[in-house]
């Protein structure tokens, strides 16, 4: 991976760019992500709120209710559809955000390091059992 890395939607109205690198990088296998991705989870690269900035055009947002805090915020392209962000919540003090795996200019880079909501998993997801599983949130990476 190069610092910085680049990524955007499929449509090419969403650009970003990212000047850290990952602090995590997981597979979400919850409910809502299932439904957003269209697939068995959502691969995210987590990395910190200051180093990641959109370098053409504007997300939109859909909230769903978390177990964790507040509301769950991921970030989509207006035009497309395509799912760019999520691990952010409602109001702007999250410190993390999740950059969708698929999103990435390269994505082959990405190696998940846990699954998570594995409680929630389908059972055509396959998953690999070298990696950590958690039923829920893991242990938050970085105090919130
Ligand atoms: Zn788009
Ligand atoms: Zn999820």
């Amino acid at each position: 991976m190069k610092i910085p890395f680049t990524g955007g939607c499929v449509c090419g109205a969403i650009r970003y760019e990212c000047t850290a690198e990952p602090i995590m990088m997981l597979k979400c296998h919850c409910r809502d992500c299932q439904q957003i991705s269209g697939g068995g989870f959502a691969a995210a690269v987590l990395v910190p709120a200051e180093a990641f900035r959109l370098t053409r055009g504007q997300l939109r947002y859909h909230f769903t209710p978390s177990i964790r805090r507040g509301k769950h915020k991921r970030g989509f392209c207006p035009e497309c559809g395509s799912r760019m962000t999520g691990a952010e919540f409602e109001g702007d003090d999250s410190q993390f955000v999740g950059v969708l795996a698929a999103s990435l200019d390269d994505p082959s880079w990405f190696q998940p390091q846990m699954d998570i909501f594995v409680s929630e998993a389908q059972p055509w997801d396959q998953m690999d059992p070298a990696i950590p599983k958690f039923g829920q949130y893991p242990p938050s990476p970085v105090k919130e």
